[in-house]
């Protein structure tokens, strides 16, 4: 999942974006609203987080942008604890969920995945794929019943497909979904992380619709 991180803090970026990555989450921070709409407009997103007090353009003033050009893309807001207008008007502005600063990064995480589960219309928290199950919480794969252990990128290859089962992925929408600015992507990383999730889940788990990209069928 891409994760796009909009906050001047330095000390609230860095740690929010080594949290994150280390929950398997590929995340582009931005230090400013003219860049993060500049990232919006160049890459494709899962969710954004969005501090409001930024320079050069708020963060309102972005979510309004991205509200008024039809992007559906979930976002959180991040505000200050006594700034409850800020709260009101970014939600009535589109985001989806907010978190007052400073806060936790398992609530963050957490609220994270209840707005994928949400987007992807799943409302229950774990995924099932015939004899395999996901735990987008905890990260842990069953197949049948018994736990396989995952890599981080290969469980986020994973989820990706399976968070749209039945939609066909592209190798270079998997990359961007699993690698973030300044992350180097080996030419068939990607290929190898599949070998490998058919190794460790069934060959037939994850199908490949040649010239296209990679699915998970609907079960
Ligand atoms: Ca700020």
């Amino acid at each position: 999942m891409r994760v796009l991180l909009v906050e001047d803090d330095s000390m609230i970026g860095v740690s929010v974006r080594e949290g994150l990555r280390q929950d398997g989450f590929a995340v582009d921070w931005v230090r400013d609203g003219a860049a993060a709409e500049t990232a919006l407009a160049c890459e494709t997103y899962d969710l954004v987080i969005l501090d409001l007090g930024l320079p050069r353009k708020s963060g309102l003033e972005v979510l309004k942008g991205l509200r008024a050009r039809g992007t559906g893309v979930p976002v959180l807001i991040a505000t200050a604890r006594d700034a409850v207008a800020d709260r009101v008007a970014g939600l009535d502005a589109g985001a989806d969920d907010y978190l007052v600063k400073p806060f936790d990064l398992d609530e963050l995480a957490a609220r994270i995945r209840a707005l994928l589960r949400r987007q992807a219309g799943r409302p229950e928290p774990l995924i099932r794929l015939g004899s395999v199950t996901l735990n987008p919480a905890t990260r842990v794969v069953l197949r049948d019943e018994a736990p396989v252990s995952l890599s981080a990128r290969e469980f986020a290859l994973l989820l990706a497909l399976a968070e749209r089962p039945g939609a066909v992925l592209s190798r270079a929408q998997l990359e961007e979904k699993l690698y973030g600015w300044g992350e180097e992507v080996g030419s068939n990383t990607i290929e190898v992380y599949i070998h490998a999730l058919r190794k460790k889940l069934g060959a037939s788990l994850i199908h490949n619709v040649r010239g296209v990209g990679y699915t998970v069928p609907r079960q």
